[in-house]
């Protein structure tokens, strides 16, 4: 058998099962989490086997994929070929290329649902990232940022910088759906945050602003992916069970790990040193793990199933 016609019938052999687990078995008990679970930042890998191979592997039902422009051709045929599991993608490029805007708008015509994730060399208030949030608004999808001030190594640089300014933004993009990721984001949940490690440990201090703005801004979302987001959830076990619950429409499930398994196998956190707490293990279980541990299972399922797909705006197959 060639491998593109075995891969074909282990993909529709893959779509008939999660039908029938969807259709005839709504009890929750046959989800391996308890809930269904959409991982909703999900960097899409070269193959659908290996996509798929992450999703199964987490004990996920379903990934919304953050593409850069270039391979949102793959992105596409992977979604047609697995509709239930892959119901959406946000895409990003270049935010300083002239033609970054009419790009990504063109993109958004052609099917995407957002634009993400944004991950490039200027600052959070730059004109360029305020002509991308104008631009969102105007066709009404979320913009996925990475906030990162301290770099990972040597030669990685920083993106989206000036966290501590967005408020700015929230406030002159009010119609911009904002959806915050990564260390800066996360770390400035406690208050004493000045950009002094990208993961620092121990007490959040209350009050931080990451913390404040979610209360505070309607536009303002969060994806709960990777380390930073594990570390903040996991850093002062008398803080996560109250954020959860205050910020309970605003915070969605996502693990950005790269693991090839859903098990840890390969490299979960990029060879980041600083992550190396989560190395050997899969980011998706070791975040769904600390949420069911906080959460009662209405809100677990709120933030695993629920949010995502309605911030993202995906037609979900299930209930
Ligand atoms: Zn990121
Ligand atoms: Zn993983």
């Amino acid at each position: 058998m060639t491998t593109s016609r075995r891969s074909f019938l282990a993909s529709m052999a893959s779509v008939a099962a999660a039908r029938v687990l969807w259709s005839e078995s709504p009890d929750q008990t046959v989800f391996p989490w308890g809930a269904p679970v959409i991982d909703c930042h999900f960097l899409p890998r070269p193959t659908l086997q290996a996509n798929l191979a992450h999703i199964d592997g987490s004990g996920c039902q379903a990934a919304y994929l953050l593409a850069q422009l270039r391979s949102v051709d793959d992105v596409k045929r992977f979604m047609q070929q697995e509709p239930a599991q892959l119901p959406g993608y946000s895409t990003s490029t270049d935010v300083t290329a002239p033609d970054a805007i009419a790009l990504l708008t063109a993109a958004v015509k052609a099917g995407a649902h957002g634009f993400g994730e944004v991950k490039y060399h200027v600052a959070c208030d730059s004109p360029e990232m305020r002509r991308l949030y104008a631009a969102a608004a105007e066709l009404n999808v979320p913009v996925t940022l990475h906030f990162q001030e301290v770099p990972h190594t040597a030669t990685e640089g920083v993106f989206n910088t000036g966290f501590k300014r967005f408020n700015k933004m929230l406030e002159a993009f009010p119609n911009t759906t904002f959806v915050g990721h990564c260390d800066a984001f996360w770390a400035n949940v406690s208050a004493d945050y000045a950009n002094q490690s990208a993961y620092p440990r121990g007490p959040i201090v209350r009050g931080g602003i990451t913390d404040k703005w979610l209360s505070d801004y309607p536009n303002l979302f969060a994806d709960l992916s990777a380390n930073s987001g594990n570390n903040a959830l996991t850093r002062d076990p008398s803080f996560t069970a109250g954020f959860l619950k205050r910020h309970r429409d605003k915070l969605f499930f996502g693990s950005d790990c790269s693991c090839k398994d859903g098990h840890g196998g390969g490299v979960s956190q990029a060879n980041n040193p600083g992550a190396s707490r989560l190395a050997g293990k899969c980011v998706a279980r070791e975040t769904l793990t600390v949420l069911k541990a906080n959460t009662a299972p209405e809100l677990f399922r709120t933030l695993v199933w629920e949010n995502g797909p309605r911030v993202y705006k995906l037609q979900m197959t299930t209930a």
